[in-house]
């Protein structure tokens, strides 16, 4: 078995990795601090100044996040950190238009650098950075409304965030103030540890992958729009995962396709033969094809990832909550125990919408004889002559389904919608946040 990480040692790692994230972000307004100064400028253009430069250092270290370095992610949680990524590109975006605004306050003369025709290239650089920060910002937010399809937005993503990177270096160059001498050296280092990290994510890491390929072995259907596919390594020795973490998998193309998509082990760990199952959904262009992959097809696999997990968050008694598909690292978490013939109590709420979508109700059956485990299943459109719970899960029923509410640690998956009125209803019985562990189906 994977060793349990004690909360101890996740609250060190957690405090290192902000450590680090402040020192990346501070490192080019730290320039401003060291020799040589510029002398004799007023305090609202320092500070103007000053702003530009945390703009850089956070539009730089956005790369960092979003490039899944499992050991830096782990004490966090995958959503945390892509939600961190979407606060930090606002804050980038408020200080990359203020810098300039303080600088016109302080200099009105200095707004005909708005003036891309005549103005000098570094005013350019400046005018476009800005642009290209609040447009890919949009963007992002409007995605959905635009119906840009995802893997189009994340190859623009990347390349629009690499540009935009290179134009404020430029900019920040072409000024020269705190740049020049000893400093160029260091600010074009700091900068390309960024566009090193971008091709880490691009070149490295698929390389990495195509040197270790899995073939899917099994295909199996479990409900007419759910998928179980087997997973084992090609001529290595596989993944080590703990339970109830994911990994981002590419199906049938090649790793360097940006079309890797993220999914929860199924299984338990297979320390034996380093393999998995993931459980998947049809719901867009890539998962509606899902069952229609044949055994032998090749497939790259970027993880694990994750605090989703007991072993995490370790406990006297587990309350797991499902919504639908779910369910998948819970069963990935129940498997395990009863592997290891944990005895530790533990109660599931499974809810879905019909009886035909809860997956794995017949194994988990068979598993709540073997372990301390009471399930509660819970069916939005029931068939006639259903007995269990029916509707969505509230307050009144999670009180139904678990005795002494504070005794357990809370272990929710599901879409954003269940999460958000399960998170609500436990608030209200005044569950402590602290026990609530979230994996949200959903990234962007
Ligand atoms: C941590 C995590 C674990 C997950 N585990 C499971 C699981 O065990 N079983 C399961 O069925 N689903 C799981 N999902 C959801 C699954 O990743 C999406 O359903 C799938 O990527 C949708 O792809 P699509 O092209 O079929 O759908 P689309 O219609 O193209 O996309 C629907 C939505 O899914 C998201 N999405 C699409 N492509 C990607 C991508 N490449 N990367 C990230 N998000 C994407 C976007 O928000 C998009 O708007 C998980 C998601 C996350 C974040």
């Amino acid at each position: 078995m994977a060793h349990r990480i004690g909360r101890q040692a996740y609250r060190r790692r957690a405090a290192l990795g902000i450590a680090v994230y402040l020192a990346l972000v501070l490192a080019p307004v730290s320039l401003m601090l060291l020799s040589p100064l510029e002398p004799g400028r007023e305090f609202l253009r320092e500070f103007a100044v000053a702003l530009g430069f945390v703009a850089v250092g956070i539009l730089g270290t956005q790369f960092a996040i979003s490039a899944r370095v499992g050991r830096l992610k782990a004490p966090y949680g995958i959503d945390a950190v892509y939600y961190f990524h979407r606060r930090m590109a606002f804050v980038a975006l408020a200080l990359v238009l203020t810098h300039p605004i303080l600088l016109f306050v302080v200099t009105p003369d200095r707004v005909e650098l708005l003036n891309v025709i005549t103005a000098p290239w570094s005013a350019r650089y400046a005018v476009a950075t800005v642009l290209g920060v609040a447009g890919i910002v949009a963007i992002s937010v409007w995605r959905r409304e635009v119906r840009l399809r995802y893997e189009l937005w994340r190859f623009s993503h990347g390349l629009g965030a690499l540009t935009i990177l290179v134009l404020a270096a430029l900019h920040t160059l072409n000024t020269g103030v705190y740049t020049s001498d000893w400093k160029t050296h260091a600010f074009v280092a700091y900068a390309a540890i960024w566009v090193g990290t971008l091709g880490y994510i691009r070149v490295g890491k698929p390389l990495r992958q195509l040197r270790n390929p899995y073939r899917v072995t099994e295909v199996r259907q479990e409900s007419p729009d759910v998928w179980t596919l087997t997973f084992r390594p090609d001529g290595h020795p596989g993944i080590r995962f703990r339970p109830g973490q994911h990994a981002w998998v590419t199906i049938g193309r090649s790793p360097f396709s940006l079309t890797e998509h993220p999914f929860s082990f199924s299984s338990s760990p297979d320390r034996e033969h380093g393999g998995f199952d993931m459980t998947i959904k049809e719901l867009g262009d890539f998962t509606s094809k899902i069952g229609e992959y044949p055994p032998g097809t090749m497939a790259y696999v970027d993880g694990p990832f994750g605090a989703f997990t007991t072993d995490r968050h370790t406990a006297d008694r587990y309350a797991f909550i499902a919504g639908g598909v779910g369910i998948t690292p819970i069963m990935s978490m129940i498997r395990d125990a009863a592997e290891r013939g944990d005895p530790t109590p533990m109660v599931l709420v499974y809810g879905a919408a019909a009886k035909q979508d809860l997956v794995f109700s017949g194994e988990l059956d068979e598993l709540s004889q073997r372990l301390d485990l009471e399930i509660t299943y819970v069916l939005e459109n029931p068939p006639e002559g259903w007995d269990g719970e029916v509707g969505v899960i509230t307050d009144d029923l999670l009180k139904r389904a678990i005795d002494d509410v504070d005794a357990y640690e809370y272990l929710i998956c599901g879409p954003p919608a269940m999460i958000d009125g399960v998170e609500r209803a436990l608030g209200e019985m005044g569950v402590d946040r602290k026990l609530l562990h979230y994996e949200r189906f959903e990234i962007a």
